[in-house]
């Protein structure tokens, strides 16, 4: 069947005929591209047409499509099983790769997505302080748990619904929003409930309105209030985790949190989430604690054998994020000279193999700037790029994600596809 005959019948049984709705190509304008198989960096569809990925599963798959390890793994998970509800090996290897390899955190509990994984810890949160209120950011996304989706990023904001229906005002009023980037909007929120706030939850580089880093004065800036003010600062480090670094943030940013969230590259392209914390904090969790938390198939032996392969993996070699460095350096500074070369005024903004070009002039530190952006343009220039066989975001605010497997010719191919899409969506506005 075809992309469009496939949606058509997925549009009868599944809402929107996606279980995910970025998925639905709609801020494109588009048909979803039916993904039917993945070799590295490419991703082939059910019309067996083939693509460089830049998608990569939204970011899991930072060594590519069908890496061997990936595939071994799965194997012996069918071999030895894939589901006891009883404690496994793997678990404690897992939380002991996950806790040796950030700084500040002794413990992890194993779940099963990132929104689990965001939901759990602001409740952990929660227990710990005594205190009901958290604050997130404008154009943060931490998953679709109710407090966490008040003014999120992601398929919320491509969708124009940065708040959804269905959530009780109880609920959202527990959710302070400030402004990314603005340490002032958190000085006065902590001023107006001094005693009241449990967390400040946050994307150290946030991905879901795009890529927009946050300030080093910022993430200081948070730090200190944290300390100053017994809050607990959580790091949501769905994306960035083990993607920015082997370390993630506390080493890219030199930041450490109290708290941390994990997802995506942690299981290997399996579901899968986490999250962990200092162990005063983290021993609040049942059954050490009264904070009540449970899954399951959390820390399933297939999941946590595939995780557990990738982040080995990662470990054993550094040299994966210095050839991810590279090749993101050169999709960069590729697209700035093209940028150049056509006098468009674009902002192009990398971290680590983590990258979005924004359709704006205006330059980007938060929620407000992103709404600036040309959508219309973008998706002109989605269009372009798939045509020519380059898979990218389906939405101006998401990134791009780069993994092991993509090659040198697939950059040389993407820079080339870059250069025409501009061009030729320039010259179809100005028609
Ligand atoms: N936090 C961040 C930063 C994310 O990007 C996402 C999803 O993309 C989530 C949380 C939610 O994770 P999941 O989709 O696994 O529930």
């Amino acid at each position: 069947m075809s992309n469009r005959e496939l949606f058509n019948e997925a549009c009868r049984y599944i809402p929107g005929g996606v279980n995910s709705p970025v998925r639905a190509f709609k801020s494109v304008d588009g048909i979803p591209v039916f993904a039917k198989k993945g070799n590295g960096s490419h991703l082939i569809d059910e019309e067996e047409k083939e693509y460089i990925d830049y998608i990569c599963s939204w970011g899991p798959l930072i060594l590519g499509h069908g890496h061997p390890i990936i595939k071994k793994a799965i194997i012996e998970a069918s071999e030895y099983g894939t589901s006891f509800g009883l404690p496994t090996h793997l678990e404690v290897e897992m939380a002991k790769l996950v806790v040796e390899s950030y700084p500040g955190i002794d413990q992890v509990r194993m779940v099963n997505s990132g929104t689990e994984a965001t939901m759990s810890a602001l409740r952990v949160a929660r227990g710990y302080t005594n205190r009901n209120k958290i604050i997130k950011f404008e154009g943060n996304y931490h998953g679709h748990s109710d407090g966490l989706l008040v003014k999120a990023g992601s398929g919320a904001l491509t969708f124009n619904m940065p708040t959804s229906p269905g959530i009780p005002e109880e609920i959202i009023s527990q959710t302070l929003v400030c402004t990314y980037n603005d340490l002032a909007s958190v000085e006065q929120c902590i001023a107006e409930y001094p005693q009241d706030i449990a967390a400040i939850i946050l994307e150290p580089i946030a991905a879901n309105m795009g890529i927009v880093p946050a300030n080093a004065e910022f993430l200081k800036g948070l730090r200190e209030l944290c300390n100053q003010h017994q809050i607990v600062l959580i790091f949501d480090e769905v994306i960035t985790g083990f993607r920015v670094s082997y370390h993630s943030c506390p080493e890219y940013l030199g930041i450490i949190p109290d708290m941390v969230c994990f997802g995506k590259i942690i299981g290997g392209g399996l579901p899968v989430g986490a999250y962990g914390g200092r162990k005063e904090i983290m021993e609040m969790v049942s059954p050490s604690g009264p904070v009540y938390q449970a899954g399951t198939l959390s820390g399933n032996p297939l999941a946590m054998r595939v995780g557990l392969a990738q982040l080995t993996y990662l470990k054993d070699h550094p040299e994966v994020y210095e050839h991810l460095e590279n090749s993101a350096r050169y999709l960069e500074n590729g697209i700035q000279k093209i940028l150049n070369k056509l006098n468009l005024p674009y902002q192009l903004h990398r971290q680590k193999s983590l990258l979005t070009l924004f359709f704006t002039s205006q330059p980007i530190q938060g929620y407000a700037d992103v709404q600036t952006c040309d959508t219309k343009m973008y998706a002109l220039f989605f269009k372009e790029m798939l045509s020519q066989g380059i898979l990218i975001a389906p939405s101006q605010f998401e990134a791009w994600f780069l993994s092991d497997a993509h090659t040198q010719q697939d950059l040389d191919k993407t820079l080339d596809a870059v250069y025409s899409a501009l061009v030729k969506c320039h010259d179809s506005l100005s028609d």
